[in-house]
């Protein structure tokens, strides 16, 4: 039998494999043309490795986040597989999710990303994409909205934050060597942490 968060995982691999061409094609112009790739190599593997019949959420995150440390390489590997791990964390023991503990989540996500890449808002990251998702998430439910509604207006932020991306200079990682030539691009990682939360916000819809 298997989960909702096995589930759940393999739907947010098969989007980034079905985006991987995307990925890869934003990151030739202003990185090594290697994001897609990697991402859908360590999606491929998070399939593969987490347990179908995971229950707990945690557990399941927390090979996740695992999998992706060791099979995606570049900078993304680290910093995704420590987004994973420290949401494991928030997860241990559960076997459902709430608005509140999803929000949790992003805040560790976002707090072990900024330890390990010493980045801020702002550098042209997946940061750009997952503070504004965070910030916005937490308005709305400190508003009374409701999970999935505020989850909605995340995805917006989040979009709104790789639009913003496109404004800014790379001051973190690989498009950094680009200085004011990686203004105009959209940033890579900032797309494929969108692409991530759309397709939980899908998934949780479905
Ligand atoms: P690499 O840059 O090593 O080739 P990828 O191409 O897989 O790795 O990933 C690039 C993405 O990683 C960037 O688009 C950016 O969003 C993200 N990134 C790079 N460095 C950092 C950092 N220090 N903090 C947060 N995100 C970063
Ligand atoms: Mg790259």
């Amino acid at each position: 039998m298997s989960t909702r968060i096995y589930d759940c995982l393999k739907a947010i691999g098969e989007r980034i494999i079905e985006n991987k061409d995307f990925l890869t094609d934003l990151d030739r112009e202003i990185g090594d043309a290697d994001h897609g790739v990697n991402m859908a190599r360590g999606f491929q593997g998070v399939i593969e490795k987490v347990p179908e019949d995971e229950a707990d959420i945690g557990a399941a995150l927390k090979k996740a986040g695992m999998t992706l440390l060791s099979t995606v390489g570049g900078a993304s590997g680290p910093l995704y597989g420590t987004a994973y791990m420290e949401a494991a964390k928030v997860f241990a023991g559960k076997t459902e999710v709430t608005g509140e503990d999803f929000k949790a989540s992003l805040a560790a996500a976002i707090e072990g990303i900024k330890k390990r890449g010493h980045a801020e808002k702002g550098e042209k990251t997946m940061l750009d994409a997952l503070i504004p998702a965070y910030d916005t998430l937490s308005e709305k439910l400190s508003g009374g909205s409701e999970f999935l509604e505020a989850l909605e207006a995340a995805c917006q932020a989040a979009n709104e934050g790789v639009e913003f991306t496109k404004t800014i200079a790379a001051t973190k990682g690989r498009a950094s060597y680009l200085g004011e030539r990686s203004i105009g691009h959209q940033d890579p990682g900032a797309t494929s942490l969108t692409i991530t939360l759309e397709t939980i916000r899908d998934f949780l819809k479905g």
